[in-house]
């Protein structure tokens, strides 16, 4: 039986019960050793990318889809 990735998802947040976004690239702290300095590999930097409002809700939505 095959099993969908919406049923994998559902699976692994059944008992969830928090969520955070982080909706913001722009951490005004700066600490030197920040995953997001720029300085490693394969990791984004700092930017003053935000997330928009519009998908702040869908993930939400989603969220109590698949947690509820
Ligand atoms: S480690 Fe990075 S994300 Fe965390 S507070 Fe420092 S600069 Fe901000």
């Amino acid at each position: 039986m095959r099993v969908s990735t919406f049923q994998i998802i559902k699976g692994r947040i059944a008992n969830v019960r928090k969520l955070l976004l982080e909706v913001s690239e722009d951490c005004n702290l700066r600490c030197r050793y920040c995953v997001y300095s720029g300085k490693f590999l394969d990791r984004r930097a700092h930017s003053n990318r935000l997330m928009s409002w519009d998908m702040a809700k869908k993930i939400h939505r989603l969220f109590l889809q698949l947690a509820g």
